[in-house]
């Protein structure tokens, strides 16, 4: 049974924003478009007219790629934009709430807090290579939990949810609850996509990304996969025109076939450089802890975080510190191999 029926009772009712209608070989008055051409308008779209509401080749091509049907799938401005529509599709605020774990991908939190939602932390073990314990989940759920928010790879610790774990929440929360696996950094694990849980589970939504794994960040591309019922009510929220035409063209580029092999190239590179800086890194004195990691990041303890972050800073590499119960913690995205030798001699840099 799809869960459309827990979606704010506005949403479900809501149709997809009646735009301009777009026809080929047509006079366009209907639009308000301009009639000329900008002389930087070199894209095989014109630049002067919208896009199409929702890209249809772009979208059938990711469908293709992600091995769903065209309507399991929806474009989004980067996976970010999901979140955001999924949090504003299914929570009421003052009423609903979302369930993360913590430490976790903090977005989750930011757009709970922007609709009124509440935010339930269920916190993994440091000491259990912050394994997430479906129980733990379970018990942060009550009836008003719309969103489970999971991360696998997960985002700052690098760890694997195991497949057991995302199936026993999913049966549990069947009905009532929809269960959003970030499968952002996946590419870097070698471990199989929850994409093929789809048919069994309509409450479950996967979010991918080309942020990470086709070097993308800057063209703000995402997808949100999962049951029909949902993809149309992200249709019906989405902003009209959301995929520029210029990310449109990009992303056609991108899932050619050599552009792919390319991308796969470059992510095998950083799981390699992962496991070289792995190596390196454990030589430092200061560095207490690396935990294992399936993305395309490092997180590691250290007795002198600060001491570490000044003289990074001061030989310009940038390192991510969270604070809060990672204090003494630092995320190091794996880089090129030059980038990681400037890391690696500022790293011998630091005194003490
Ligand atoms: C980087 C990242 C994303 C990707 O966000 P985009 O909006 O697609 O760039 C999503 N989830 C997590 C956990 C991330 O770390």
């Amino acid at each position: 049974m799809s869960i459309a029926h827990i979606a704010r009772p506005g949403i479900r009712a809501m149709k997809p924003y009646a735009a301009a209608e777009q026809i080929q070989e047509t006079v366009r008055l209907n639009a308000n478009e301009a009639p000329w051409h900008s002389p930087l308008d070199n894209f095989r779209r014109p630049l002067n007219r919208y896009p199409e509401i929702r890209p249809t080749a772009v979208r059938g091509a990711l469908a293709g790629h992600y091995g769903v049907d065209v309507s399991q799938l929806a474009v989004t401005r980067g996976s970010s934009e999901a979140i955001d529509l999924l949090i504003r599709i299914f929570c009421r605020e003052g009423q609903d709430n979302i369930v993360t774990i913590v430490p976790g991908f903090s977005m989750y939190r930011h757009y709970a807090l922007v609709q009124g939602a509440d935010v339930r932390e269920v916190r993994s073990d440091p000491d259990e290579n912050f394994a997430v314990a479906a129980s733990d989940v379970l018990a942060a759920c009550d009836q008003n939990s719309r969103i489970v928010f999971l991360c696998s790879p997960n985002n700052p610790t690098g760890t694997i949810l195991s497949q057991e774990t995302l199936v026993a929440i999913l049966d549990a929360r069947m009905n009532t609850s929809a269960v959003v696996l970030d499968e952002a950094y996946i590419e870097f694990s070698g471990e199989h996509s929850a994409i093929r849980l789809l048919e069994e589970y309509p409450n479950l939504i996967v979010l991918r990304t080309l942020s990470k794994a086709f070097a993308a960040a800057g063209a703000r591309c995402g997808v949100a996969l999962g049951d029909r019922a949902i993809i149309d009510m992200l249709d019906a929220v989405q902003a009209p025109y959301a995929i520029a035409t210029p990310v449109v063209e990009w992303v056609e580029d991108a899932l050619q076939a050599d552009a792919l092999a390319e991308a796969a190239t470059h992510v095998a590179g950083i799981c390699a450089e992962r496991e070289r800086l792995l190596g390196r890194l454990q030589q430092f004195a200061f560095i207490e802890h690396i935990w294992p990691s399936a993305a395309n990041f490092l997180l590691v303890r250290l007795c002198n975080v600060q001491d570490v972050l000044t003289q990074s800073r001061e030989d310009r590499v940038l390192l991510r510190h969270f604070g809060g119960e990672l204090n003494n913690c630092l995320r190091i995205t794996v880089g090129s191999r030059e980038e990681n030798e400037r890391l690696l001699q500022s790293f011998a840099r630091v005194g003490g």
